[in-house]
């Protein structure tokens, strides 16, 4: 029987699934599993370390046992142990706290953003056979980059549908959203907001929020509106003020590099305060939001 380590770099606040996987396959093989700490020793056989965001820093204590290092923290195509990738079971039981599940029935994407690291850390999209849910489970994130571009999209509505769980969608790409589609994201159990994304500022994406709203109640939508990567400020309005008239929630997100290297302007931080809080969003406009004293964002736009 080996022992195990494992290393959460980014720190425990959000289950992480290479982890869980890893984990899962090793009690499996009878080895014993824990979270690895270097300044209380250990003794172990091998430490996985798991590092998914570039900001956060390394871990910074040395292990004297075979390391591996993973995640687009590490390198945007680490990839987990084949065997490892291709088993199903999953260990939730490393995040006693954790009452959801985890899920991804595509990897990839079909687009190539600019702006984002997919197409590079996971190429064209392909469809991922879905792992274990968590026993104590009470809804289901779904992770996918691009949820209806998966050409098996439909057996992910039927899989989720017959599990009755409550269903939060992180990736919807609503410019290639058929009718069909959004009938069917009508009839699944949807816990929270789904979330939609308008980046391209170049883009109208008008006629399709006025299709899609007419299968989704408008504030069961969140919008992510990428600010600060070729936009202008007149672009950026326009599209929170566009999805403001159909009533849809706008989630504003100033661009960071892969990096994490560039800083925010003024100008976007002062406009993401403003459109990500509800209550200022809804009493004013930006023009008239006051961030400081004596400083009105009309100036913006002078
Ligand atoms: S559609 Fe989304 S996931 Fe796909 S490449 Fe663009 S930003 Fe990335």
């Amino acid at each position: 029987m080996a022992k195990i380590g494992l290393v959460d770099v980014d720190g425990h606040n959000f289950p992480n699934f290479a982890l869980m996987k890893i984990s899962a396959f090793h009690k499996n093989q009878g080895d014993h599993v824990e979270w690895a700490d270097a300044m209380f020793g250990g003794d172990y056989d091998k430490v996985y370390m798991s590092k998914i965001f570039t900001f956060s820093p390394d871990y910074p204590f040395q292990f004297d046992c075979e390391v591996i290092k993973g995640g687009t923290g590490y390198d945007v195509r680490s990839r987990l142990p084949e065997e490892i990738e291709q088993s199903l079971a999953m260990d939730y039981s490393i995040y006693p706290d954790c009452n959801y599940s985890l899920q991804f029935f595509s990897r990839g994407c079909i687009r190539k953003c600019p702006f984002c690291l997919v197409r590079d850390k996971e190429g064209y999209i392909h469809p991922a056979e879905p792992v274990d849910l968590n026993p104590k489970g009470e809804w289901i994130e779904v992770l996918d980059n691009n949820f209806f571009a998966n050409p098996e999209w439909k057996s992910a509505v039927d899989y989720l549908i017959q599990k009755a769980q409550p269903v939060k969608l992180h990736g919807v790409d609503i410019r290639i959203m058929t009718e069909e589609q959004a009938y069917w994201l009508n009839k699944m159990k949807l816990k929270g907001n789904t979330h939609i994304a308008w980046d391209l500022p170049s883009m109208d994406l008008t006629p399709k929020l006025e299709e899609v709203t007419k299968y989704i109640k408008p504030y069961k939508l969140t919008c992510y509106v990428l600010i600060g990567y070729n936009s202008t400020k007149e672009q950026d309005l326009f599209r929170i003020e566009t999805l403001r008239k159909f009533g849809i929630v706008p989630f504003v997100q100033p661009y960071r590099d892969f990096e994490n290297k560039r800083t925010p302007t003024q100008y976007e931080k002062d406009l993401a305060r403003w459109a990500n809080n509800k209550f200022l969003y809804k009493s004013c406009s930006f023009e008239d939001f006051e961030p400081r004293k004596g400083f009105k964002c009309k100036e913006y736009f002078k």
